[in-house]
C-alpha cells in the first residue's frame, strides 16, 4: 500500500471498483471512463509506479499482467474477434495513475 495511490486503495478495498478478475498477483477492474465497450485495467498487487520502475525481479509479475489479459479476453468472449492492450508510461505517455496498469479494451474494431 503506497499512500495516496488510488489503485493501492482499490486493492485495499478502500475505494470501490467493478472487479472482473483476480488472482494472487493481479487485479482487474472496469475503467471508470471506458474508451471502448469493454475496458478494464489490470494491475499488479505490488505497487510499481511506472514501466520505468520495473526491475528484472518483476519480470514474472509483468508477464502475469498479460496472461491475465488473455484469460479475461477469453472469459468475456473477445479472444476470437481480438482486442487492444495499452500501457502509458509517465506524463508524456498519458499516464495519470502512477501504479502500473495494462489497459485491455474490446468490443469494437480498432483502427491500426
Ligand atoms: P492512465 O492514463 O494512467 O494510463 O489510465 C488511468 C485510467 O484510470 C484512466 O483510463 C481512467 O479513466 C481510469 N480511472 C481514473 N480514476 C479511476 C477510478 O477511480 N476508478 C477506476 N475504475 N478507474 C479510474
Ligand atoms: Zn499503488
Amino acid at each position: 500500500m503506497t499512500d495516496g495511490c488510488l489503485f493501492c486503495k482499490i486493492l485495499a478495498g478502500d475505494v470501490p471498483a467493478d472487479v472482473v478478475y483476480e488472482n494472487d498477483h493481479v487485479l482487474a477492474f472496469k475503467d471508470i471512463y471506458p474508451k471502448a465497450p469493454f475496458h478494464v485495467l489490470i494491475i499488479p498487487k505490488k505497487h510499481i509506479a511506472t514501466l520505468n520502475d520495473l526491475e528484472d525481479a518483476n519480470t514474472e509479475l509483468a508477464g502475469r499482467l498479460f496472461t491475465a489479459a488473455k484469460s479475461i479476453a477469453a472469459e468475456q468472449g473477445f479472444a476470437d474477434d481480438g482486442y487492444r492492450m495499452m500501457m502509458n508510461c509517465g506524463e508524456g505517455g498519458g499516464q495519470i495513475i502512477f501504479h502500473l496498469h495494462l489497459h485491455l479494451m474490446a468490443g469494437k474494431t480498432f483502427k491500426a
